[in-house]
């Protein structure tokens, strides 16, 4: 299982919009993308780049979304790929299946700060589905699945540490959260007015179906 090692807010920087990679450094002053000299594109001469082609577009919408979910292409298609064969708009299924996944569940109940450090927590079995440990990040959450911190000590308080720090995180209307027992339940599954990402996914389903 690859993933991205780089700087993240690198990634913020090409894709112009906030994506949400470093937990609290994010919403403080620290953000690059707060001071106007850092929101430039990463690079020497980026600043120089002629016109944007339709292509780079399209290529920009794909990126942003593989980036601010934290997965890589392979994986990205195979989640196109399934979104295509369902009855609902691709663009729309493809969001959806995105944002079940389960390392994104986490950071959204604020269990953890970032999809990176969810997604750390996941794989080191913090993470409970049903009353039974998961450690697969890419788990896709369904309608009535219970997702819960282990019950230890040391799992539980850092949750809780995460959970108050993170008290003013958009709440999920398609998450049952419980805060005193650090469990929450999937009441449905996610729409597009639930991704907080601005993103027109319909560019993407027009380049990933070449
Ligand atoms: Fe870096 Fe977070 Fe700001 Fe992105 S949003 S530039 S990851 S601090």
């Amino acid at each position: 299982m690859s993933r991205y090692l780089g700087p993240a807010c690198r990634l913020c920087r090409r894709e112009g919009v906030k994506l949400m990679l470093k937990g609290t450094r994010c919403e403080s002053a620290k953000c690059p993308m707060e001071r106007q000299w850092r929101q430039n594109p990463p690079g020497m001469h980026a600043w120089r780049r002629g016109r944007t082609s339709g292509y780079a577009v399209r290529l920009r919408e794909k990126q942003k979304v593989k980036r601010y979910y934290g997965v890589l292409e392979s994986q990205f298609m195979l989640y196109f790929r399934r979104a295509e064969r369902s009855a609902a708009n691709t663009g729309t299924a493809l969001l959806s299946l995105l944002e079940r996944r389960l390392d994104n569940v986490v950071c959204k109940l604020g269990f953890a700060p970032s999809r990176r450090a969810a997604r750390a927590m996941v794989g080191h079995g913090h993470i409970y589905v049903n009353g039974r440990r998961l450690d697969r990040p890419g788990y896709l959450v369904r309608q009535g699945d219970r997702v819960s911190v282990k019950p230890s000590d040391r799992s539980r308080q850092t949750a809780r540490i995460w959970v108050e720090a993170m008290s003013g995180r958009v709440a999920q209307p398609w998450l049952q959260f419980d805060a005193e027992r650090l469990e929450a339940t999937v009441a449905s599954l996610p729409t597009r007015d639930d991704v907080q990402i601005p993103v027109e996914e319909q560019l993407i389903v027009e380049m990933c179906s070449r």
